[in-house]
């Protein structure tokens, strides 16, 4: 049987060791003490602190559910639960309502916009509401003319129009990306985008449609233990070396060496970043190392903390007062993820590195109260594309796979998968090793 090594014993790498393992002599090369990468999660105050997001799953893709079902039961593993986002303005935008219930006595400021932010804009204030609808009829207008649009900016602004753009969608996005979004590509974001057309958005607005309406706003989570459930039991039976981080990889005359043992091929899941000071023995990556190191990236603060009690999975927070962007309420995604003395349990997600005075002058300023338990600062969490990343990656993989070196993963491929895709990209992979 020919031998095979994996770097990474993230989502990407206990796929392609799954699928391949009875086909060839599998290790697993990981180099923190535990699998699952950023799906990691830890136990703190006995309540389940993602150090990364909040990971649920779901997928459009029918492969992946077969391969998930053939590992895990959807019914006794996994609990099914509808999307329930919010977002939360805080510059007077919406209205005085009747609507908001929940927040109404204990908090009057925060409103919360039910999630998409489009489909609810009767409930802003109407001169706000007015320029949605002119913006929406002159969108209508244009569609005829439409040119191919090559930027995130002006996809928000050609498809939700200015006045949205100006609310919610620029600076939303900017606080996670800090990035100018006439600057990221398009192509980067495919597929993950929302497309209604302004009839879609007046038609959801004059019916109320809630999240939970639309297809796809189901997810499933683990019942006990998160996402690390899901990578415990994805690495159950396959040979992993925890604690080993992979500096050196090198080409001999019939295969790879690492570690001083012999590999027929290598399947690498790290970051391409660390490639070209890795690889040894070939000179393909000379011509690409410029450009690998130049390929931007976000990191990410998770902040764990006990909440106040509230029904969302996630609450977006646009506004420039506050510095984090989100609050994933994990603690409603499980009954077990929040201790039984705790009202509840969630995440506030800073982009990049922020330090620990800072967290608590922002904690002690936001929405939900929220009360300082732990955070993990992980360096790469968003991969950020150019126009020419795509192309360049492919060429890599080309190149590499012609010596028996694969590679494939999130920050491998430089690509904003979501575990399903990374498990889709993962299995392609495989097809051909
Ligand atoms: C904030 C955030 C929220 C998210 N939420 C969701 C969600 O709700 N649902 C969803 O489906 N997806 C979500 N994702 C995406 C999901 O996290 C990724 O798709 C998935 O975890 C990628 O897995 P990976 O194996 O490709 O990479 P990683 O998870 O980065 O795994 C790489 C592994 O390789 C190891 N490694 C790297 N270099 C070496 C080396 N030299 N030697 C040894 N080991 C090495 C690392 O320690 C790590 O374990 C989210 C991502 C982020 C950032």
């Amino acid at each position: 049987m020919q031998k095979l090594a994996i770097i990474g014993a993230g989502v990407s790498g206990l796929t392609v060791a799954r699928l391949l393992r009875e086909k060839y002599e599998v290790t697993v090369y990981e180099k923190e003490s535990t699998p699952g990468g950023l799906v990691r999660c830890n136990r703190l105050e006995d309540s389940l602190f993602h150090t990364c997001g909040g990971h649920i799953f779901n997928t459009k893709n029918e492969s992946v559910m077969e391969f998930f079902q053939s590992i895990f039961d959807l019914n006794t593993e996994f609990i099914k639960a509808d999307r329930n986002s919010s977002v939360i303005f805080e510059n007077g935008e919406v209205a005085e309502p009747e609507y908001h219930g929940l927040f109404k006595k204990k908090s009057p400021v925060f409103n919360p916009v039910p999630y998409p932010v489009e489909n609810h804009v009767y409930m802003f204030k109407q001169d706000i509401q007015q320029r949605v609808i002119n913006d929406l009829f002159s969108i209508k207008r244009k569609q005829q003319s439409r040119r191919e649009i090559k930027f995130f900016s002006t996809f928000l602004k050609n498809r939700f129009g200015d006045t949205l753009y100006d609310l919610y969608f620029k600076p939303y996005n900017e606080k996670i990306w800090q990035k100018d979004l006439s600057k990221i590509p398009l192509s980067w974001l495919e597929g993950k985008l929302p497309m209604p057309s302004p009839d879609d958005i007046l038609l959801a607005n004059f019916n109320h449609t809630a999240e939970r309406q639309f297809v796809h706003s189901t997810f499933w989570y683990e019942i006990n233990g998160g996402s690390q459930y899901l990578a415990d039991r994805l690495a159950e039976g396959t040979n992993i070396i925890y604690d080993t981080e992979i500096n050196e990889i090198e080409k001999t005359v019939d295969g790879w060496e690492i570690n001083g043992n012999k590999f027929d091929k290598v399947v690498f899941c790290g970051n391409i970043k660390d490639l070209p000071k890795i690889l040894k023995g070939i000179n393909t990556l000379d011509d690409y190392e410029e450009q690998i190191q130049r390929l931007p990236f976000n990191g990410t603060t998770s902040v764990f903390c006990e909440i106040d009690r509230n029904p969302y999975s996630w609450i977006y927070l646009p506004g420039t007062q506050h510095k984090a962007h989100r609050i994933i309420c994990t603690g409603n995604f499980s009954p077990s993820n929040t201790a039984k003395n705790l009202k509840l349990t969630g995440t506030v997600e800073f982009t990049n590195y922020i330090s620990k005075e800072d967290i608590d002058k922002e904690l002690e300023n936001m929405p939900m109260h929220p009360r300082y338990i732990g955070h993990v600062y992980n360096k790469y969490t968003y991969p950020v594309q150019d126009v020419n990343t795509r192309e360049m990656i492919q060429e890599l993989k080309t190149s590499l796979q012609k010596f028996g070196f694969y590679f494939t993963g999130r920050f491998a491929d430089w690509e904003y998968y979501n575990m399903d895709v990374a498990m889709g990209a993962a299995m392609k992979t495989c097809k051909n090793l």
